[in-house]
């Protein structure tokens, strides 16, 4: 078993701990065990605690911090806030009811997103199915978000950015870079989303089209699309809140060779706040 463990906590910044989800890097899937959402005991967090079982087995953090290392992020218990570093991800596990709020901290910052359900391994939120469901390209508040058994797994509870989301790209891969021009490897959404769901022991089969808050994909009247900077403001946040119980997957996207994430072609943090 090999499991990074090089989170780099310390230092509050005003929006919590902020960690180095470089951690998430971890080969060693833990099986496909169904897991429950229930309260850990130890952390008294949400966290995934396996049958029979009191607590999650995940690592602690110093006084004030809880940080489950299963999901690789730090989860302040005083501030339920975790701060995750441009270009990295993290999981969070979100029962029936509870609410999450992702925002760009500085803006501009795209988040891809997605919800799968640990009760069924085959059951994830599905843009195609939400798109049908819908009638259109991008959610607004008061959205239901739908899973690909078509049933409504998150609700898009409150957006203060202007409302301009994706939900036709696919989430950047090795590839994707590859195919820019560059060389070498570079951070990429599908690797975040592959490391934070590892405790899924290879259950989910692929990686699904994510839901990519604060992305702006202007669909021409052709048919035409365009990968424009996002138009979200500093501080501008998504609330969601889950209808089934999900594990809510988030990578503050790393792309830095087209503007999606700003003119400036800069990644920044994202918060990510467990509401009460
Ligand atoms: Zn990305």
């Amino acid at each position: 078993m090999r499991r990074s463990k090089t989170v780099e906590n310390g230092h509050r910044d005003g929006l919590g701990v902020r960690v180095a989800t470089g951690s998430l890097l971890d080969s060693s899937p833990v099986g496909s065990t169904r897991l429950t959402l229930e309260a850990c005991s130890r952390f008294a967090i949400p966290c995934l605690v396996p049958p029979g079982e009191r607590h999650c087995s995940h690592s602690e953090g110093g006084p004030g911090t809880r940080r489950c290392g299963q999901y690789g992020a730090a989860v302040t218990t005083a501030l339920q806030t975790t701060t995750i570093t441009a270009g990295h991800g993290g999981a969070f596990p979100l029962p029936q009811g509870r609410q999450l709020r992702v925002t760009t901290v500085e803006g501009s910052q795209v988040v891809d997103t997605w919800a799968l359900v640990p009760a069924d391994p085959g059951e994830w939120l599905s843009m195609e199915h939400t798109r049908g469901m819908l009638s259109k390209v991008s959610p607004h508040a008061g959205d239901l978000l739908y899973s690909n058994r078509r049933r409504p797994v998150l609700a898009l509870l409150e957006d203060t950015s202007p409302g301009v989301h994706d939900t036709l790209i696919a989430a950047c891969d090795q590839a994707r870079y590859d195919q820019l021009g560059h060389v070498g490897a570079h951070r990429n959404c599908v690797e975040n989303f592959r490391a934070a769901v590892s405790f899924l022991g290879g259950a989910v089969p692929a990686v699904p089209s994510p839901l990519n808050l604060f992305m702006r994909v202007p669909v021409a009247a052709d048919g035409r699309l365009e990968l424009a900077p996002s138009v979200a403001g500093r501080g501008d946040s998504v609330t969601l809140e889950a209808l089934v119980d999900v594990v809510v997957v988030v990578s503050a996207c790393p792309q830095d060779l087209v503007p999606i994430n700003g003119a400036a072609l800069t990644p920044t943090d994202i918060a990510v706040e467990l509401l009460p």
